[in-house]
């Protein structure tokens, strides 16, 4: 059973203990969730503690992993050239604005077609390969909502232990269902 808990504040400090193992913490990873509300969007990023054996495993990168970091950057160089020759011959073509203009009109699609492309594959692809015991560690804290106007978080532990730690320790907390 995972422990959810409400969090006053947007940056909680927590007690320096592991999110999964409850040791001295002397690591931490950053635990983050973009939320959309209408054309805003809040990245809310929480420090979470860990030992140093968790933070290590929470960081590394197996080959797969690796692999698809990699492909992220040689797909959006292929999309930002693809997006920037095809607009420049198309609006060549159809005789449109100046050549200068549409070089910088292009190479600035481009580089948002090359943005677009890497932070999908580096961002959110790239961490669906990671090995089971990495993702876990990574998920040990997940951010499951947010409210501007209060100013208060919502977070899911996986381990309901450490849920019930951090509820004892850290001020400004009520033990929050959905
Ligand atoms: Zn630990």
């Amino acid at each position: 059973m995972p422990g959810l808990l409400i969090i006053k504040g947007l940056k909680p400090k927590f007690p320096s203990a592991c999110f999964v193992c409850l040791q001295p913490a002397d690591k931490e990873y950053t635990v983050s969730r973009t939320f959309g509300s209408g054309n805003r969007a809040s990245v809310i990023e929480i420090p979470m503690p860990l030992c140093a054996d968790h933070f290590a495993v929470a960081i590394s990168k197996n080959p797969a992993e690796k692999l698809v970091e990699k492909a992220g950057i040689f797909l959006g160089i292929l999309a930002a050239l693809g997006t920037f020759f095809f607009l420049l011959s198309y609006w060549s073509k159809s005789e449109q604005g100046s050549l200068v203009l549409n070089i910088l009109l292009a190479a600035f699609i481009g580089l948002g077609a090359f943005l677009i492309t890497w932070v999908s594959l580096a961002f959110f692809g790239a961490p669906l390969f990671a090995d089971k015991n990495t993702k876990a560690i990574r998920e040990a804290v997940k951010i499951k909502g947010f409210w501007p106007n209060s100013q208060e978080l919502q977070l899911e532990f996986k381990n309901e232990r450490v849920a019930e730690f951090i509820a004892r320790r850290c001020e400004n907390q009520t033990p929050g269902n959905n």
